[in-house]
C-alpha cells in the first residue's frame, strides 16, 4: 500500500436514489423514474474523488455490520483507498441517504446517519497513528462535531494542512475556524456562516472576506455553474467552470473537495488546484449518482471544453 498522504475523517452512507420530474411538496407523492443504490456519504465521496484524481487517500469512519456495510467496504477498497481506519459497528446500522434527483439536476436529500453518529474522538485517536505520513486532513460535518474538532486538533499538532468542507451547514462551525487552513463552503453554507446574501461574484467576495476576517487563512466558496471565488492570502480570484449540461449535481461539492486536496498534494497553487477541482466537478455533474459520477485523473486531463 502506498503512503496515505490525504486522510479523510468523515461519513459513509449508502445512497438510495430515485429520479423524478420534480421534488414533491410536503404531503405529496410523486411517481418517480429509475431507482439505483450507490455508495455515498460526503467523507467517502471526497476520499474516492481524491483517490481517483491522483491523491493517496486513507479514510477513518464507521459503517454498520450489515449488508450495506460489507458491500460498501468492498467497493471503496477497489478504489485503492486505505480502509484500515473504517470500523464496522455491530450496534448501529450503516448510514443511509434518501436522494431525489430532478430532471433539472437539482436534488433533495435526507440522511439517517446510523453508524456515522457513533464516530468518537477516541476512534480517531486510535486510527490516526496509522498514518504518520499524512499531509492533508479533509473534513466535513456529517459526523459528530466534537470528533471533527478533535481530528482537526490532532492534525494541527502534526503540522498537517486542515481542509474543511463545512457541509451540511452547522451553526457551531465557527468554533473550528482557528484550526482550519482552507474552508470550502458552497453558496448556502457561506450565507449561513456570514449572513451575507450571495447573488453574484461580488457578494461571494464579501462573504469570503468575512470568513477570512474570522481567522480562516484561505477561503474557497463554490458557486455551482459560476465556479468558485477564492480568497488566498488576501488576494481574490474568480475561477470559472467549463460550461456543461448538468444531469445530476449530487456530490459536485464532494468531487470539488477531493479534487482540491489531490491537486494541493501534487503541489499545485491554490488557484490552479481550484481550477482543477472546478473542472473535475463540472465533469461529475454531467453524470448520474455520487461516487459513480466522479471522474478519473486522465478524464480531467483530457477534458476539452
Ligand atoms: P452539491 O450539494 O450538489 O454536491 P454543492 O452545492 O456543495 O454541490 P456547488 O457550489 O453547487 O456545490 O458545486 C461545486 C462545484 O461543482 C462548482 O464549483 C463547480 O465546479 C461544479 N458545478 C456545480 N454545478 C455545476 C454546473 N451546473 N455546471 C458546471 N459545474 C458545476
Amino acid at each position: 500500500m502506498r503512503e496515505s498522504r490525504i486522510i479523510v475523517v468523515g461519513s459513509l452512507n449508502m445512497d438510495m436514489v430515485v429520479q423524478a420530474d420534480r421534488i414533491p411538496n410536503p404531503g405529496e407523492t410523486v411517481l418517480g423514474g429509475t431507482f439505483f443504490m450507490s455508495t455515498g456519504g460526503k467523507g467517502a465521496n471526497q476520499a474516492v474523488a481524491a483517490a481517483r484524481l491522483g491523491g493517496n487517500a486513507a479514510m477513518i469512519g464507521k459503517i454498520g455490520r450489515d449488508i450495506f456495510g460489507s458491500r460498501y467496504l468492498q467497493a471503496i477498497q477497489e478504489e485503492g483507498i486505505d480502509i484500515q481506519g473504517i470500523e464496522q459497528d455491530s450496534e448501529e446500522p450503516s448510514g443511509i441517504a434518501l436522494v431525489i434527483v430532478e430532471r433539472s439536476g437539482e436534488n433533495a436529500i435526507v440522511v439517517a446517519p446510523g453508524a456515522n453518529a457513533g464516530l468518537r474522538p477516541e476512534d480517531v485517536e486510535q486510527q490516526f497513528h496509522r498514518y504518520p505520513e499524512g499531509k492533508i486532513l479533509l473534513l466535513q460535518l456529517e459526523i459528530p462535531m466534537e470528533t471533527v474538532v478533535f481530528a482537526a486538533q490532532q492534525a494541527k499538532k502534526r503540522g498537517m494542512l486542515v481542509l474543511l468542507n463545512p457541509a451540511p451547514a452547522n451553526d457551531a462551525v465557527t468554533s473550528l475556524f482557528p484550526l482550519i487552513d482552507i474552508i470550502t463552503p458552497n453558496l448556502h453554507e457561506a450565507e449561513q456562516m456570514t449572513g451575507v446574501k450571495i447573488t453574484d461574484i461580488a457578494s461571494a467576495k464579501c462573504a469570503a472576506q468575512y470568513l477570512s476576517a474570522k481567522g480562516v487563512r484561505h477561503v474557497v466558496i463554490t458557486l455551482g455553474e459560476l465556479g468558485a471565488v477564492l480568497l488566498d492570502d488576501g488576494e481574490f480570484h474568480h475561477v470559472p467552470v467549463p460550461r456543461v449540461t448538468a444531469l445530476d449535481t449530487t456530490a459536485a461539492g464532494d468531487v470539488f473537495n477531493g479534487a482540491l486536496a489531490a491537486a494541493i498534494i501534487q503541489e499545485k497553487s491554490l488557484v490552479d488546484a481550484t481550477a482543477f477541482a472546478c473542472k473535475a466537478a463540472a465533469i461529475a455533474v454531467t453524470r448520474l449518482g455520487a461516487q459513480s459520477s466522479i471522474p478519473y485523473l486522465h478524464e480531467v486531463m483530457q477534458y476539452q471544453e
